[in-house]
């Protein structure tokens, strides 16, 4: 079973249909299902419904609010699972909530793995995620060749609630790179620089990172800000790595700088862009563009 046909679900689940597996769905967005159908999937009703039918049911929701309804609520996953089968969160979610819903599914004996991807849109197409596991190393070894097909670099962390707490520490240094690599090429370009000049050199320089050569070419060059990975998501997994901070007593310096510049994003109603239109902040504030010339 797979619920949240979204960016990155779709994609998942259209690879995992790809392999051969039978696969029932179910998404709030009844195109979003339509859609999965076509490719030879079953719909459910409910969650609960998807869950009757499946061995394994993995979920790619928005946030741990969501995740909690869909898997605890009326109608949700917990309520059609059998004993003994396992369930996979594929979403960026705190570790608490996870381990909540973990000590719920054990009454049922149901299993769950919280297993968020890296990777983003593209990765997701391909099947070349990175998955950070957490979980009975039993239960992941069960549902290893469903991961396999929307993954390539899969590792087992430790037990419930590590892969979404490698997850948020991976993201707090991706929130924090996007926002640098933003303010860094705006003064390039403000200090006189050809932004494709300055990407050249630099991705291949000790200044590079994933946020400057995964954002630089295909979105802030040409000013296409369509996600990719929106603002609203870093913003709420910069939130679990701020949340996780405060709970150990532990000063977040960067992480709390990024999540205030995708925080005034979100009120310039960037929220549904890719996190890459921070930029545009910056641009304001220095008066220039980084566009490529070769764009214009
Ligand atoms: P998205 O908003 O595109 O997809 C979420 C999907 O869930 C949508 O199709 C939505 O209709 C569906 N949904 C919402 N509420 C629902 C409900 N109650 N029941 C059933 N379906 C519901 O988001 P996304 O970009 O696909 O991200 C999904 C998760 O993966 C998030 O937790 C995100 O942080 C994480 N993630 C995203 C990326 C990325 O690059 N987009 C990368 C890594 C991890």
């Amino acid at each position: 079973g797979f619920i949240g046909l979204g960016v990155m679900g779709k994609s998942m689940a259209i690879n995992i249909l790809k392999a051969g597996y039978e696969l029932t769905v179910f998404d709030v967005v009844q195109g979003n299902v339509d859609e999965l159908v076509k490719k030879g999937a079953k719909s459910g009703a409910t969650p609960s419904e998807v869950a009757t039918q499946s061995d394994i049911v993995l979920t790619s929701l928005p946030n741990a609010a969501i995740v909690e309804q869909v898997f605890l609520g009326e109608n949700g996953i917990l309520e059609g699972m059998e004993e003994g089968a396992i369930y996979v969160d594929l979403s960026s979610i705190t570790p608490k909530s996870i381990r909540y819903i973990n000590e719920m599914a054990k009454k049922k004996s149901v299993s769950v793995v919280d297993a968020p991807v890296s990777g983003g849109a593209e990765g997701a197409e391909k099947g070349t995620l990175t998955i950070m596991a957490g979980g009975e190393k039993s239960s992941l070894e069960k549902v290893l060749p469903v991961l396999n097909c929307i993954g390539k670099e899969i590792k087992h962390v430790g037990s419930v609630g590590a892969g979404d707490t490698v997850k948020a520490v991976n993201n707090l240094l991706l929130g924090a790179n996007m926002v640098a690599v933003a303010e860094a090429l705006v003064l390039g370009k403000k200090a006189g620089l050809d932004p494709d000049v300055m990407f050249e050199i630099i991705s291949k320089s000790s200044g590079s990172s994933y946020a400057l050569t995964a954002k630089y070419e295909k979105y802030i060059s040409k000013g296409n800000f369509n996600p990719g990975f929106m603002v609203n998501l870093m913003h709420k997994d910069l939130q679990l790595a701020i949340d996780t901070a405060k709970d150990l007593n532990y000063p977040l310096l960067y992480g709390n700088v990024a999540q205030q510049m995708f925080e005034i994003a979100k009120t310039e109603n960037m929220g549904n862009e890719d996190i890459s239109s921070v930029v545009k902040i910056f641009e304001r504030w220095a008066d220039v563009e980084v566009r490529s010339e070769k764009n214009k």
